[in-house]
């Protein structure tokens, strides 16, 4: 692609900040070319801006550490083999089909990804129900936005990320951001912020930390880890005090109400001040923010979601919005900031648990009827709905033998994960898909080599529901295949030569077709129109032709008329605050939070291989406040122990009064001694199966390294 300027998205978050590829000359690669990534303002999410990881994005493509062959373990040696395509096929075939025929269909687990794209998600799902028969299947996106997303579903009917597109940030009033880091998990989103201050508007900011986010914020609140709920509630009990309530909104275009506001009023502002040690004084300030901007957001993201009550905090958070009127009006509304590269569309074709393309209901009847339709195969056919992802990985070796993994890396990203990645070794048969040897792969059996997202087309959605087209820029490797074609070629060996296309925009068809009349409808969405409307958002349908649909707009702008619930209106949902599953105690006295930097990437599989990331940052660290070091005897840089009741993580001191006092922080991107999933609780929520990433009980030791 030497001279050609190539039009893409970034392979990371799910901001999907649009760059441009372009070829240059490169000597030492095959072909004698590389290519550059470089800015593409004329895309609007973010006009040009990239953070690190999406400028260096490339530098994967043409390193030395990515996998270029198929691996077999050795029975001889017990190591990781060259191997061809056809061995590694078929070992994964046989692998797959004799855990089958000898425990089961279910016996055989599937894990995908939210960084997959639409394509590779749906026909992850497909195969997992089609091919193997499995009920089995989940993905590390249910360790991202799940809880959000089942509390959208229960008060509007529909899970998308944000109703609304981001441009409308900057103009609405006030935004609560509740437990989303911007600045550094999508540093170019941070201009919104920006933007809305320099038009008068207010940013409150809740976080447990003082973040470069919240350095912006005319309020910070920093809450106990494990308490926004009670936050939430005790501003909801300040609105109805002060009077602050929009009685037409409620009675137009809501229900429930009577019951949440009883509820919300349980929890007075001194009690809120006791279990979050926010003051009241701050409480009615934030209110008064709130309540005084003619159009207000609450935007949550994993603070508030990763906790064994996840799904009641969003719930209480929309409360507060369906309260005072900021939710299905202009400038308004609650929204969910998506974490993973495709977190929202990997949620809506089917590789999780409980759904299928569309983002249909697995045990709905008309859901299977469709969907069996489009598959040519009979609706009972279709296994019913799984294990969640950590009941999943925790599973393995138990009654799921066998395991085909694409796109994830649970070794460094799961919760427990000395115990998962036990359970992973415990396994008869590992398959593993992904473009280096991650931790996860490491244990595998067999180990794929995949294209990376600039040598495959593939649609992603972004946090907005806005569907976006990554285009090839350039060959792979050889050696190294799609996933699509993996699965093609596994379907066919495993008896199932058609409905396994390895063409991505073929998939996109079936997958048009499959969710049409479903919640998340893309069938008016085309690759055609993806990349003339700089990406469409859904629900979009098909109005007309199969092969050129009338052009429905799309649907940037959700509940502006009624919300997606069967009587139209909004649900309030009714809920009370519960402690973290596990608070501090005499042995566990201080409480852990984890998090992410601006230079890594999740479980950091890939930024980890990437020299300038490295850089930047090289590894994890143990954020505390003044006080508590000096109670500890630590210094600045002096390694400091992490332990939970299920291990230890150990990481230089940080020290700053940016912390509570009561409360650590470490990063999550490393493996190894430093490994913080280690030390975090699998505690789920009862409805989105979300484990307590954000909050344990830990105690620290200081780790004296001896003298002389
Ligand atoms: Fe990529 Fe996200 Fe950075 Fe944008 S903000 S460049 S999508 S990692």
């Amino acid at each position: 692609m030497r001279d050609e300027t190539i039009p893409t998205h970034c392979p990371y978050c799910a901001l999907q900040c649009g760059m441009n590829l372009r070829g240059v000359p490169r000597p030492d690669t095959a072909d004698g070319t590389a290519v550059e990534v470089v800015e593409r303002p004329d895309f609007p999410v973010n006009r040009g801006a990239l953070c690190g990881k999406g400028r260096t994005s490339t530098s994967l493509l043409s390193s030395r550490v990515r996998l270029t062959g198929p691996l077999i373990r050795s029975h001889a040696t017990g190591r990781l083999e060259p191997a061809t395509w056809e061995e590694a096929l078929r070992t994964i075939a046989d692998g797959l089909r004799r855990t089958r025929d000898v425990h089961g269909a279910d016996a055989v687990g599937v894990f995908g990804g939210g960084g997959l794209t639409n394509e590779k998600a749906y026909t992850l799902g497909k195969f997992a129900r089609v091919v193997l028969g499995t009920s089995q299947i989940d993905y590390n996106g249910r360790f991202c936005m799940s809880s959000a997303a089942a509390a959208h579903n229960k008060a509007f009917g529909l899970d998308r990320g944000l109703p609304f597109p981001l441009e409308d940030i900057p103009r609405t009033g006030c935004v609560i951001l509740v437990g989303s880091n911007i600045a550094e998990t999508m540093p170019p989103a941070l201009r919104y912020l920006t933007e809305l201050k320099e038009n008068g508007g207010k940013l409150i900011v809740v976080d447990p930390r003082r973040t470069r986010t919240a350095e912006q914020a005319d309020l910070h609140l920093a809450p106990r880890p494990g308490t926004d709920l009670a936050l939430a509630l005790g501003l909801l009990h300040e609105v109805v005090a002060e009077g602050r309530t929009d009685e037409d909104f409620i009675a137009a275009r809501t229900s429930g109400w009577a019951e949440a506001r009883a509820a919300a009023m349980a929890h007075w502002p001194e009690l809120v001040e006791r279990i979050t040690g926010v003051g009241v004084p701050q409480l009615r300030e934030a209110v008064r923010l709130f309540c005084d901007a003619p159009s207000a957001m609450v935007l949550t993201a994993r603070g508030p979601e990763q906790h064994s009550k996840g799904t009641d905090t969003v719930s209480a958070w929309i409360n507060l919005c369906l309260a005072t009127g900021r939710a299905g009006r202009p400038l308004s509304g609650y929204g969910c900031l998506t974490g993973q590269g495709n977190g929202q569309g990997g949620r809506e074709h089917g590789q999780k648990a409980d759904q299928l393309p569309g983002y249909r209901k697995l045990d709905d009847p008309a859901a299977r009827a469709h969907v069996a339709g489009v598959w040519g195969v009979p609706p009972e056919s279709l296994p019913g709905p799984g294990r969640s992802a950590y009941e999943l990985l925790d599973a393995l070796g138990g009654d799921v033998k066998s395991l085909l993994l694409m796109g994830s890396n649970p070794v460094v990203s799961a919760p427990r994960a000395a115990h998962i990645e036990g359970r992973l070794k415990s396994l008869d048969f590992l398959a593993v898909a992904d473009v280096v040897l991650s931790e996860t792969a490491a244990l595998a059996d067999v180990v794929l080599p995949v294209t990376q997202w600039a040598e495959e087309t593939g649609t992603t959605t972004n946090l907005e529901g806005r569907v976006l087209l990554r285009r090839k820029a350039l060959d792979a490797p050889e050696g190294v295949r799609s996933d699509l074609e993996v699965l093609s070629a596994l379907a066919a060996l495993l008896g199932h030569e058609k409905g396994f296309p390895a063409d991505p925009e073929e998939v996109f068809q079936e997958l048009r077709r499959a969710s049409a009349g479903g919640p998340a409808d893309y069938s008016g969405i085309t690759y055609r129109r993806i990349a003339e409307e700089d990406g469409v958002f859904w629900p979009c349908p098909e109005l007309d032709a199969e092969d050129e649909p009338a052009a429905h707009p799309g649907t940037p702008r959700l509940f502006l008329d009624r919300f997606a619930t069967p009587d139209g209106l909004a649900r309030f949902v009714a809920v009370g605050h519960r402690p973290a599953a596990e608070e501090p105690d005499a042995d566990y006295p201080v409480l852990l939070t984890t998090g992410r930097v601006v230079a890594q990437y999740q479980s950091g599989a890939q930024t980890r291989r990437i020299d300038e990331l490295n850089a930047a940052a090289p590894g994890p660290f143990v954020e505390l406040h003044p006080q508590l070091a000096e109670r500890l005897g630590v210094a600045e840089g002096e390694p400091l122990a992490v332990v939970s009741r299920r291990g230890r993580a150990v990481g230089p001191a940080r020290i700053t009064t940016g912390i509570r006092p009561d409360t650590v922080f470490m990063p999550f991107h490393w493996p190894g001694e430093g490994r913080v999933n280690t030390v975090t609780n699998p505690a789920l929520d009862p409805t989105s199966r979300m484990p307590e990433f954000k909050v344990c009980a830990v105690r620290l030791e200081p780790e004296r390294v001896s003298g002389g």
